[in-house]
């Protein structure tokens, strides 16, 4: 199989069976199934009520070492250990992975399929639009924006009975009051339901959410890598003379929005989880909620397709969820709870799904477990921890990897006394998984440049620094046959004592429970809140908005906030620089240093190699 073909040629070269003929395979009835085209299907949250009083399979997380800008292959590792469980070893599998955003896809990374002999397919699918899901976050996401510019601009031109004519309009004779409204009377403290009741100072309590403009944390999505959206400035045409309002876009993936999608349970759930989310504070320091501008139901109704999880399979015919697509470095970096739930339960009891977190264990991993098991009750069995000779050789001091230019030459001839420098960030990684208390198997994905001695040295050192096991997988090469190692480590590890526990308990200070982050799985010394910051966290406190789990947003390549360190730093102090709170989703999100919310484009993209044959309809160059 050497020289192994592009990726896409791959993919393409694998005609994918038809998804109702797997989904019957996997015991899904013909009713929970929606399909989307052939190849790809939604399911419906219907199996979880169907399949209640089934045991879940073994939950496995895959993770990796501080990455270089190019990936160290954890999607690849995440679909190849899946294809060796299932076509090596026979056993019930599910993989489940995130929707990749347009941006990398486009931008410098390319898709998120996998890679060589373990990859998703038809990629091409997987890698675009999919079913849409991410559209509709879009669409939700930018409808609540207009609405807040909307509100903003009524309140300020129009009288409170004004503003209440309109907000509760008569219709053929009589006025009332919408479902929407009735909830935020109740939260009011107005216990009444005639719209003609309400006395005056009621009314403009009612209508007025007299926004504190420098509060709103709401921001505008799309999911392009578009760096001139950074800082915008809305409300510029004449009709909204005097209304200008600076602001900015961020990337699709980085909406609460998209984090509600991964962290729900059910509709009824995300219903609430939508009305819940604060997108400002009044100019009494009061939250204003998607719910007080009547929008929460218009949400639910876009979002009510996207939270059913997209089935869809790996080259070898492996069942596979794809579903949400939070980055890790700026969101929480993981595949839905849903999508994991569903895949627990169609497996069954000795059965595996293997879930990936996104970026390195320092991120994605914190906040699996951090977050998402918070919030899914789901115990992890086991951690799959990918790393590559070429990233361990950039932590022991070779050269700065960059996308798109060749691998300089430290890479690719052997030089172990590099190698061996650079395992300081594969302990780190190790040991920030054991914190958790569950068993690590180090998985070595090779590369053609690696030597024998390079990827047996790499498997000691993890053997010595408190890997359960490590191996040496060739899956990218070969498929799931390359992975069965991997396979059997994992077998063994979900069969031992997990001893899973949080970092932190939710009642501590949002200050204590960042700077415990900081310091156990970072190596800070300790954090310093910037001016900003500390007036967030003070604003929070006094909302009541505390005992949330933090989602760090910090750069994915070091374990620092300086992605120029690399290894495993000591000796700094952490600067968070502005505090959020996605209340909805239910976090609070800390901004370490200068972390971007919106990724541009490099000189060169990668969508210059992407093309379309008229002739066939095929895509090239995707990657
Ligand atoms: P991650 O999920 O860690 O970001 P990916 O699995 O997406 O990384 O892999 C990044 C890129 O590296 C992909 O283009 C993939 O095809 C390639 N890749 C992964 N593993 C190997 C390998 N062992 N040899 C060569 N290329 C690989």
């Amino acid at each position: 199989r050497t020289p192994v073909p592009s990726d896409i040629e791959i993919a393409q070269s694998q005609t994918p069976r038809n998804i109702d003929v797997l989904a019957s395979e996997i015991n899904l009835l013909s009713e929970e199934v929606d399909l989307y085209g052939k190849k790809k299907a939604k399911i419906s949250l219907a199996v979880l009520e169907r399949l209640k009083n089934r045991k879940n399979g073994k939950y496995v997380v895959v993770t990796g070492i501080t990455p270089t800008p190019l990936g160290e292959g954890k999607s690849t590792t995440t679909v190849g250990l899946a294809q060796a469980i299932g076509s090596q070893l026979q056993r019930n599998i599910f993989a489940c992975v995130r929707q990749p955003s347009q941006g990398p896809t486009f931008g410098i990374k390319g898709g998120a399929a996998g890679g060589g002999y373990s990859q998703v397919i038809p990629m091409e699918e997987f890698n675009l639009h999919l079913t849409g899901d991410i559209h509709a976050i879009t669409a939700a996401n930018n409808l609540l924006a207009a609405q807040i510019e909307a509100r903003m601009f009524h309140e300020s031109t129009q009288k409170d009975e004004a503003l209440y004519k309109r907000l509760v309009p008569e219709s053929k004779g009589k006025r009332e009051f919408s479902t929407i409204q009735l909830r935020r009377l109740k939260k009011l403290g107005i216990n009444k339901t005639d719209p003609n009741e309400l006395t005056q100072e009621e009314v403009g309590r009612f209508v007025r959410l007299d926004f504190d403009p420098a509060t709103i944390t709401w921001q505008r999505v799309m999911d392009t890598n578009d760096r001139f959206l950074r800082k915008i400035t809305v409300g510029q045409g004449p009709l909204e003379k005097g209304h200008t309002r600076e602001c900015q876009f961020d990337i699709t993936v980085a909406s609460e929005i998209m984090a509600i999608l991964a962290l729900t349970t059910s509709l009824e759930d995300m219903k609430v989880r939508l009305q819940k989310m604060v997108v400002a504070s009044s100019k009494s320091g009061e939250p204003i909620t998607a719910d007080d501008l009547g929008i929460s139901g218009a949400l639910a109704v876009l979002m009510k397709d996207a939270i059913r999880p997209n089935l869809m399979q790996t080259l070898e015919g492996t069942p596979v969820f794809v579903h949400a697509g939070p980055f890790a470095n700026i969101a929480h970096g993981n595949s839905s709870i849903i999508a994991d739930k569903i895949a627990l339960k169609l497996v069954g009891e000795n059965g595996f799904v293997v879930t990936e977190a996104g970026f390195g264990a320092d991120i994605g991993m914190e906040k699996f477990f951090n977050i998402k098991c918070r919030y899914s009750g789901l115990v992890p069995n086991a951690v799959v921890l990918v790393a590559t000779v070429r990233a361990l050789k950039m932590h022991g001091g070779g050269p700065i990897v960059t996308a798109g230019v060749p691998l300089p030459k430290a890479y690719t001839e052997e030089n172990l006394d590099l190698l061996e420098k650079g395992c300081s960030n594969l302990n780190k990684q190790i040991e920030n998984a054991n914190k958790f208390g569950v068993p690590v198997v180090v998985a070595i994905n090779s590369f053609v440049t690696d030597t024998q001695s390079e990827v047996q040295l790499v498997q000691k050192l993890a053997r010595e620094n408190g890997a359960f096991d490590a191996v040496i997988c060739q899956h990218w090469a070969q498929g799931g046959a390359g992975a069965v190692d991997l396979a059997k480590a994992i077998d063994n590890a979900t069969q031992t004592q997990c001893n899973f526990k949080f970092l932190y308990e939710l009642g501590l200070s949002i200050e204590e429970k960042i700077a415990i982050i900081a310091r156990e799985i970072y190596g800070a010394d300790g954090i310093e809140l910037l001016p900003q910051a500390q007036e967030q966290v003070e604003r929070y406190k006094n909302q009541g908005f505390t005992a949330l789990p933090i989602c760090m947003a910090k750069t994915h390549l070091s374990l620092s906030h300086d992605a120029t360190l690399k290894g495993a730093p000591k000796g700094f102090t952490l600067p968070i620089r502005e505090v959020r709170a996605s209340i909805g989703a239910g976090f609070i999100y800390p901004l370490v240093g200068t972390m971007s919310t919106m990724p541009g484009l490099p000189t060169r993209p990668c969508f210059y190699d992407i093309d379309l044959d008229p002739e066939t309809e095929e895509v090239t160059g995707l990657m």
